[in-house]
């Protein structure tokens, strides 16, 4: 019996980049399996896992890239992980990088000012800065970002991502992810 989180492929797009980075774009084996009946993926490389459905046998795929190309160069959601993505888990006045739980949001222009929650006001932020700003305008207190907040590309967070260490890889993944990381070592 192997149950649904096991055994995941890792799915790629027709040019053979991970569709999303993170979270890592995978699929569970059973719509891995569904992909390859219904002929909308390669299989590019395989578990040593076989299952057995009537008479015929599957090894499961391990990774998979789509036959139809997903376009990835959409305006990005604005969402908290975007917006830690944009902002590199940075606090955007005192310029540490910080884990999620410990980064918070700071409206630049703060709500009580009529500071709207956009990406061109909000940026990530670490608690001591972000209770030091308090519901005060940057000039009043003296703290500006860093960097001024702007709407990311897709290319932008996609380009960044890839830049993060992922856990718990599949050896054949790895051919799939970090060639920046390892090229920028050499
Ligand atoms: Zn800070």
């Amino acid at each position: 019996m192997i149950l649904e989180h096991q055994y995941p492929a890792l799915l790629l797009n027709a040019d053979w980049q991970p569709v999303q980075m993170h979270p890592l774009s995978t699929i569970s084996w059973q719509d891995a399996i569904k992909s390859v009946v219904l002929d909308r993926v390669t299989i590019v490389s395989e578990y040593d896992i076989e299952i057995h459905s009537g008479k015929k046998a599957w090894k499961l795929p391990s990774v998979l890239a789509l036959k139809d190309y997903v376009n990835r160069d959409q305006q990005p959601t604005f969402s908290r992980y975007n917006v830690f993505m944009r902002d590199k888990f940075t606090c955007q006045y005192c310029g540490r990088g910080f884990e999620t739980r410990h980064l918070t949001f700071d409206h630049v222009i703060p709500r009580h000012h009529g500071g709207v929650s956009s990406w061109t006001n909000v940026v990530a932020a670490c608690s001591p800065c972000n209770h030091r700003k308090g519901s005060r305008l940057p000039k009043d207190i003296g703290m500006f970002p860093i960097n001024t907040p702007m709407a990311p590309s897709a290319w932008d967070l996609y380009s960044r991502a890839r830049k993060i260490p992922h856990k718990n890889l599949h050896e054949s993944w790895r051919d799939y992810l970090y060639w920046d990381s390892e090229l920028d070592e050499s």
